[in-house]
Parts: C-alpha cells; structure tokens; sequence
C-alpha cells in the first residue's frame, strides 16, 4: 500500500512580507491560513513593544518560531566588542519572553578596512561563547546560519555548514543549526554537512526560497519557490533522513515579492510548497 504523503508544518518568516504588513496583519494572515507558529524580528517588536506583541501573538494563537536576530557579534575595538555582546544579550532575553524556538545569530562581517578574515571568525567565535553562557542561563537556543559565501564581504564570516557544525561542536550544548536552501545550496558537501548537523540533533531550522538565474541582487531577489534552480524538494529528503522533524521556513527577501499584495504572496508560497514538499 502506498502511504500518502505528509505535508510539513509551514511557518512563515516575517521578512517575507515585511514591507507591506506590520506585525498584527502578518499575524493574522498566518492565522488565517491555518498556520500555527511564526518566525519574528526584533525590530518590528519593537515597533509595538514586547508587551503589545505578546497580546498579538496571544490573540490570533500564533507562537513564536525563530527570532531574527543576535547579533552583529563583531564591533569595532573593546568597547565595539562589548556593546555588540550587550545588545545581542538583550535579543536572547527578547526571544526567551517570546518564548520563541530558537533565536538566529548573525556574526556581522569584517570590519571596515580589515583584511583579517580569520581573526574576525576567531572573534566570533568567543563571542558566541559568551553569548552561549548568556542564553543557557535563560533556557534559549542560539541557531546559527552559514550564508552564502557572496556575503563574506559585509554581512558574515560563517559561510558553510561545514564551518558551523564545527563551531557548534567546540561550544557544546545550547547551539544548532539552521539550513537556509538559499545560502547552501551550492555546497559540494551539502548532504554529509546535514547528515553531520541531524546526528547531533541540532539542525533547528531549515528555510526555502530560491536561486534565480540571473540573481540580480544578492540580498533582495531571492526566488519564490519553484522559481529558480534549487532541488528544494531534494535538499527536504537530504534535511528529513537527517533526522530533523520541525517545519519549513518560508523566507523570502525580495523587490519583487514585496512589492505585490501579501495575501497573493502568502497563498503563492503556500500553494507551492504544498507541490513541492508533499
Ligand atoms: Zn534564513
């Protein structure tokens, strides 16, 4: 007999429509469709503060998925250095209130005029360390998120699973994963970095969107599922007999996808997810 196929929980990252939709109508459009958990930013809590957003969540019956986000870790000199560690302290604290799953931390890139690339990843390193102490202390998990090596430059120096499984293996408990298709896709060690990632239990999160060809942006035209050249629903098989069992994450940073109507965006994301994930 055939089974038939089980969809995955679907859950939406706020940024997918940001531009448009303020946090209530982004909740309530989630609600709408069924859906039971979302992944939040820290600045568009702040727009309502934790407390009001706490009563949005609490109302149309949304939880928290992933809080986006801890960091940069990395600043400028001592002071640079110790005021980054603070503010990302105070986003662990936020999505601990948020009683979110997981928050995502992101390294920032080198500093201005450096060519130290292997410095700012050993700085990185001890500051996720004390970040670590941080949100061990107040029961959060932080989930790290190789992006694409195209943002080494400016925004991070964790750019392969590789190096993030690494990483989370010298920390210790507290620390996962999360698997962005857009971001690692290309990896030739993509499958044994997941499989390496899900025997540890620590792949948190695994995010969709797509590859474009021509990518004219690298951080705003990102595809709509189905759209652009990723095996999404090969690289779910890979994600899935790694062991991981928690949803799919629809992230889509976009000029295009902002611009329409966040109704149409959602049900379009949905509808194909549904054909793609089944
Ligand atoms: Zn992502």
């Amino acid at each position: 007999m055939v089974e038939a196929s089980q969809l995955p929980e679907f859950v939406f990252n706020e940024a997918t429509v940001r531009e448009r939709w303020d946090l209530e109508p982004f909740l309530e459009g989630c609600a709408a469709r069924g859906l039971s958990r979302a992944s939040l930013w820290g600045d568009e809590i702040d727009k309502v503060g934790l407390k009001e957003a706490r009563r949005m969540l609490a109302r149309t019956g949304i939880s928290t998925f992933g809080f986006n986000r801890a960091g940069p870790l990395l600043g400028a000199g001592t002071a640079g250095r110790t005021e980054c560690l603070d503010r990302a302290r105070r986003a662990v604290d936020m999505a601990a209130e948020l009683a979110a799953d997981h928050v995502l931390v992101f390294s920032g890139g080198l500093m201005e005029g450096s060519r130290d690339l292997s410095g700012a990843r050993a700085q990185t390193e001890e500051a996720l360390g004390e970040l670590l102490d941080h949100a061990r202390t107040v029961g959060m998990t932080l989930a790290l998120e190789p992006l694409h090596p195209m943002v080494a430059g400016d925004r991070a120096v964790i750019l392969s699973l590789s190096h993030a499984n690494a990483l989370c293996e010298r920390l210790g408990g507290g620390i996962g994963i999360v698997a962005d298709a857009y971001h690692i896709w290309w990896d030739e060690r993509l499958e044994a970095e997941l499989a390496r990632a899900g025997a540890a239990g620590r792949i948190l999160g695994f995010h969709v969107s797509d590859w474009l060809v021509p990518t004219r942006h690298v951080l705003r035209d990102r595809g709509m599922m189905g759209d652009g050249i990723i095996d999404l629903a090969g690289m779910w098989r890979q994600v899935q007999a790694a062991g991981y069992a928690g949803p799919v994450e629809i992230e889509i940073f976009s000029d295009r996808w902002w611009a329409e109507d966040p109704d149409l965006v959602l049900d379009t994301a949905l509808a194909r997810c549904r054909s793609i994930f089944s």
